[in-house]
């Protein structure tokens, strides 16, 4: 099925204006992204989404490998919506060690993985790390090996 006939049968006149607009390459309007997003036909959605990636891009895709570790899930805020997160002492409650953290990371280098996140919750005794005040912390991992990007 062709994006042009996806969009002929979507049956709903306002989505095919917008998608026939956003195929012609002009710009959309506000009220073109709220209709959008509030729209649930998610094949036409979609289909279009793909069909302007194809001809921005073509079928060439990239991605990056990419490590999270999460070197605690320890955290004061509570967050109704987290299930992650555990309080001090509860069961399923972690902290990694400076070592685990290391390890983790040279085991992360030998997979051939070039990206590393490094995030933690808001545990109540360790120090927040952002920016250059890592630099000035102990106990804070040194740069990752060569070809890691940390993020
Ligand atoms: S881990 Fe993040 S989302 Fe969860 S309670 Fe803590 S701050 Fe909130």
């Amino acid at each position: 099925m062709t994006i042009e006939e996806v969009i002929r049968d979507c049956g709903d006149d306002g989505l095919q204006e917008i998608a026939e607009k956003a195929l012609a390459g002009e710009g959309l309007r506000r009220e073109d992204g709220i209709a959008l997003f509030e729209s649930d036909n998610l094949f036409l959605i979609g289909a279009l989404a793909d069909e302007l990636r194809r001809r921005a891009v073509g079928d060439v895709v990239t991605f990056v490998l990419n490590r999270h570790i999460n070197y605690t899930n320890v955290c004061v805020s509570g967050c109704r919506f987290c299930a992650y997160f555990r309080e001090e002492g509860q069961p399923g409650a972690y902290t990694l060690s400076l070592d685990d953290i290391m390890d983790r990371i040279r085991k992360t280098a030998s997979l051939g993985i070039t990206e590393l996140h490094i995030v933690g919750s808001h545990h109540p005794s360790l120090p927040v790390l952002c920016g250059d005040a890592r630099k000035h912390q102990k106990g804070v991992p040194p740069p990752p090996p060569p070809g890691l990007h940390r993020h």
